[in-house]
């Protein structure tokens, strides 16, 4: 097994809140990871094979001042790995020029959860459908008027029953608007978060993965330090380690780590209190 992507809550705060999203009810400490630990996971990450580092777990990344830094930091230390983070793209405009030149991450995904204003703020409470497209643009505009060929752009949209019928019009609506700067759409299902939120699924077009890859090849580091299951774990109640005390690596190879996917192959539900209520799983 290798870690195909170790993801850092820079921020547990956020912004938004989201009704596909149980941040908005979140009960656990909030904050902004620490100095001292960023810099030692980042450098954890450097003595083994991480093909992927995010920035952003349960929170808005962007609301972390030291984000640029945080970053700079990862890209200095990993020069072999692919950097980027998750955010619903409020706050890109007004944050964009701290990222250029030096804290540019491979790839941006924006959480954009409908194709009208009137199912984007449905989705997206909290945050203005024109404001958020101005904000990503403003971004945009700055990567191309200095010619960067990063951050790759996404616009991601998770299928509801209330937002699908706008897909096309996302689709239309970021390919044709936006064609110069957003550089891929993607359509994604919807997350229950274990049990967690209610979502309306729809017939999604597309299947979902066989076995969940999040307990097989990812690490997921609260901005406390403890390392969860999964990034469903939004209270952190299913701890598998601690960045503070163990390595990336240790954590990934640890013993309750190596039980928890002892179990699921085996389909112990009983004993798997949030899988046995995840919508991830087949
Ligand atoms: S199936 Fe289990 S490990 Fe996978 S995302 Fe759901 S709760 Fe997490």
């Amino acid at each position: 097994m290798y870690i195909h992507e170790v993801n850092i809550e820079t921020s547990s705060f956020c912004n938004a809140e989201c009704s596909i999203c149980p941040h908005k009810s979140m009960k656990r400490r909030q904050g902004f990871m620490e100095e001292n630990l960023w810099r030692k996971i980042l450098d954890d990450c450097s003595k083994t094979d991480v093909r992927n580092i995010h920035y952003h777990l349960n929170g808005e990344p962007l609301m972390n001042p030291q984000l640029p830094q945080i970053i700079r930091y990862g890209l200095s230390k990993n020069p072999n790995s692919n950097h980027g983070f998750f955010t619903n793209g409020a706050l890109l405009g007004k944050r964009a020029t701290e990222f250029f030149p030096n804290s540019l991450v491979d790839r941006i995904v924006i959480s954009f959860d409908g194709g009208t204003k009137e199912t984007y703020e449905s989705h997206r409470v909290g945050l203005k459908f024109e404001e958020t497209i101005q904000s990503i643009n403003e971004f945009i505009k700055i990567r191309d008027k200095y010619h960067f060929i990063k951050p790759k752009i996404i616009v991601l949209m998770v299928l509801t029953k209330e937002n699908q019928h706008t897909q096309e019009a996302f689709q239309n609506m970021w390919k044709n608007i936006l064609k110069n700067g957003v550089d891929e759409v993607h359509l994604s299902y919807p997350m229950n978060w274990a049990g967690a939120v209610q979502v309306n699924e729809p017939d999604l077009p597309f299947g979902r993965p066989e076995l969940c890859p999040y307990l097989y090849n990812f690490v997921f580091i609260l901005h406390t330090g403890e390392a969860v299951k999964c990034c469903m774990d939004i209270e952190g109640k299913e701890v598998v380690g601690n960045a503070r005390e163990q390595s990336v690596e240790e954590i990934f190879n640890g013993a309750r780590y190596q039980e928890l996917r002892k179990l699921y192959f085996n389909k112990k539900w009983d004993e798997m209190p949030m899988c046995s209520k995840c919508s991830f799983r087949k």
